[in-house]
Formats: C-alpha cells, sequence, structure tokens
C-alpha cells in the first residue's frame, strides 16, 4: 500500500519515489508508487494535478481493492527508470487546503451559532458546499456563523494533524466520527473544532484568507450553503465588484443606488407596459371604426380587405375579433413580412367559410401552412411583401364574392 505522505506534511511539493507498479488502462500509463505527495480524490476533496518526471498527471485515485494510490498520467510513453520525481501543482492544492479548512471552520461555526449539523460536504472544480442538517437558519444566523468563522481565521490558529486510535477517537468529542476501525486521523483546529477527515489542510488558519458564504439553498430536508475560501473567495469577490461597478456605471449611480435604480427603472417599464398596451387597444378600436366606416356594404354584407406592415400578428388578429363582432362582417386581414400571415374572420351571421377560403389562398404565398374553422383562420409563414399579400387578398375577395 503507497505511503501517503500528505498526511502529515501538505506543504512539500517536490518529491522522489520508486515506481512500485506500471498499469495500462486505455493504453494510458498508470503508475503505483512506494509512497506520495498526490492526494487521490477521496473524501469531498479534488484530486491533485502536477508532474511525475516532468509529463503531466491528469488524476489520482484510490484502488479500493488494497487502498494503493494510483497516479494517472497523460503521457502513454513507458517511463522506465523506477525511481521518480514527482511536482505537485501548487496552486489547486493550496486552493483546496483553503476550501477544506475553511469548510471545517465554518461547519463548527454553525454548530455553535445554529446546532446546524453538516450532513455533507461538496468541493468541486467550480462551487464548494456544504449541506446543513437544519433548513430554518435565520439570515442572522448565517451571518453570525460566517462572522465567526472569519474571526477564527483572524486569530490564526494553528491546524494540526494527528493519528488516534479508533478506541481514543470515541473519547473525544469529535464534530465527526467516521465509522471506521483502527487508526483515525484528526483535524484539529486549537481549541475550535477536532473532527476526523483524510485531506490536506492548511498549517494556521490565518492562511485560508477569507470565508464566505454565498449562496443559500433548500436542499432535502436542510440548507446547502455554497462558500468561497482564500483564493477563490478573491477571485469571486473580484467577478461581483466588476459587475456591480458596471451596473453602477451604466445606470449612473453608485454601488449603493444599483438596486433603487432598477427598482425605479422595473416601475417605470411597468407603467410604460401599461400605456402602451391602452394606446395600442385604442389603435385598434380606431382602426376598426375607420375600417367599418369607410367599407361600403355589398348586399348585406360589408368586406373589408387590408394589409399591414407596422403591426404584428397578435394585433391583426385582436382587429379581426373586434371587427367580426359587428353583424355581416367579413375581415381578410394580412400582415406583411419576414414571417406574414393571412387572417380571415367572419361574422357568425356572416356568409362563406373561412377555412376553406384560406386553403385555396394560402399556395399564393408559397410554402405556407395554417387552419381554423368557418368564422375564424389564420396561415402563413414564408417572407412576402405588401404588394403579394395584396395579390393574395384580392384573389380571396374574388372567391367569398363569388359565393355571396
Ligand atoms: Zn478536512
Amino acid at each position: 500500500m503507497t505511503e501517503r505522505l500528505y498526511y502529515t506534511d501538505a506543504y512539500t511539493t517536490q518529491f522522489t519515489a520508486t515506481i512500485v507498479e506500471r498499469l495500462r488502462e486505455n493504453g494510458q500509463l498508470l503508475l503505483v508508487l512506494d509512497r506520495t505527495y498526490f492526494y487521490p480524490t477521496s473524501g469531498g476533496q479534488l484530486a491533485d494535478r502536477g508532474r511525475i518526471n516532468g509529463e503531466p498527471v491528469i488524476d489520482v485515485q484510490i484502488r479500493e481493492a488494497d487502498g494503493a494510490v494510483v497516479h494517472f498520467l497523460q503521457n502513454k510513453e513507458e517511463i522506465w527508470t523506477d525511481e521518480i520525481k514527482g511536482e505537485i501543482a501548487w496552486e489547486r492544492r493550496f486552493e483546496q487546503m483553503q476550501t477544506h479548512t475553511g469548510q471545517h471552520i465554518l461547519s463548527q461555526a454553525f454548530m455553535q451559532m445554529a446546532q446546524a449539523e453538516t450532513v455533507s460536504v461538496h468541493m468541486g472544480e467550480e462551487s464548494c458546499t456544504l449541506d446543513l442538517s437544519s433548513a430554518t437558519l435565520t439570515p442572522t444566523q448565517v451571518e453570525q456563523a460566517e462572522w465567526l468563522a472569519n474571526q477564527i481565521v483572524w486569530e490564526n490558529r494553528t491546524v494540526k494533524p494527528y493519528f488516534v486510535s479508533s478506541a481514543q477517537a470515541e473519547q473525544l468529542h469529535l464534530r465527526k466520527l467516521p465509522p471506521v476501525t483502527g487508526k483515525i486521523r484528526l483535524i484539529d483546529i486549537d481549541k475550535f473544532d477536532l473532527t476526523a477527515c483524510g485531506g490536506t489542510h492548511v498549517a494556521r488558519t490565518g492562511e485560508v484568507g477569507l470565508i464566505k458564504v454565498v449562496k443559500l439553498e433548500r436542499y432535502k430536508e436542510g440548507l446547502r450553503v455554497e462558500f468561497r475560501c482564500g483564493r477563490r473567495a478573491l477571485l469571486d469577490y473580484r467577478l461581483k465588484n466588476n459587475v456591480a461597478n458596471r451596473l453602477a456605471a451604466a445606470l449612473t449611480t453608485s454601488y449603493t443606488g444599483i438596486e433603487p435604480a432598477v427598482q425605479k427603472l422595473q416601475a417605470e417599464l411597468k407603467q410604460s407596459q401599461r400605456l402602451l398596451k391602452k394606446q395600442q387597444t385604442d389603435l385598434l378600436a380606431g382602426e376598426a371604426a375607420r375600417l367599418l366606416r369607410d367599407t361600403p356594404r355589398k348586399g348585406k354584407t360589408q368586406l373589408i380587405c387590408q394589409v399591414y406592415s407596422e403591426w404584428d400578428a397578435g394585433q391583426v388578429r385582436l382587429l379581426a375579433k373586434q371587427l367580426t363582432q359587428n353583424p355581416e362582417v367579413i375581415a381578410l386581414l394580412g400582415v406583411a413580412g419576414e414571417k406574414a400571415q393571412l387572417i380571415f374572420a367572419r361574422s357568425e351571421d356572416g356568409p362563406g367559410n373561412m377555412s376553406d377560403l384560406l386553403k385555396m389562398v394560402l399556395p399564393l404565398l408559397g410554402a405556407a401552412a395554417g387552419g381554423g374553422n368557418a368564422t375564424f383562420a389564420q396561415g402563413g409563414g414564408p417572407p412576402a411583401d405588401l404588394a403579394r399579400l395584396s395579390q393574395a387578398l384580392s384573389r380571396a375577395e374574388k372567391l367569398i364574392l363569388a359565393q355571396m
């Protein structure tokens, strides 16, 4: 079984070791070493990256059967020497150390401030979360826990890993006791938190830098807390600060003025939309009245033909409905544009079948589709200009006149 050097020392990044096993998986070279500083995926923490003899290590995993640490190399070439030089990618490792230590501190802070137990932890490439057993935390309790966590960071307390027997572990008041026998690794944050963990941690809490809760979400029976620590917290702050500054500039206000400015915009938009709707209704009523006034009756029926290029199909449909609320009206309307539409409607007591009429005229618009019933039909699709739609309407007019 591989000796896991990172258990007692999370800071060494260069080491030598001996290859004890060479494996192949899909042509890929996999190595087992007698000892390693590479952290394998486990306990919610991401695996390390780095190099072995200069070749990139793209994954590190534990082999369940015997607990060996398996290093996945990017290069497919054989490494012929048994002695190798390993190098850990420090930036990624340190980010994990900051996050993992920060998580222990935050979990203990939630215990102390809200008696909320951490039931699971996830530290991914993008987001880091911990799930609390309680869903009833108030925003104040969350802020209090965050505040306490950062105080522990500022106090720069020592963080020490050590091993005890499972019997000894049971005597200690651990935040989390794993169901394993034999030796158990503990992480001791001086007079604040003691828990079992196999991950890599900083030596003093000050190195965590900053702990920030960024999002709360109901999850199962509890609460999912998304957080950032150290370098990741800084990057997150930078991103959000840039967004806030850009928004403030766009709204010509200060950072604290963004929220009221947006609320004002929303209220103005609502008011404008109300006004627009009122004006559209008036416009439709005016247009309907004009058409009814200017169109002479043929026999008993008023046959209205009109094409629009400024209005959309929704508005023209409303117009057709308004027109045909009057007795003995047929409205043959068109909407010119990228997606031209024909809208045929008649009063309940009017002559003709609008659906049949539409079917006869639609081929004039090319690959058009549509349908409806005796009193209302709509169809179209391909682009058509005013002239083309006028032709289609003249054809429809002739057909309907022949039936009257
Ligand atoms: Zn840990």
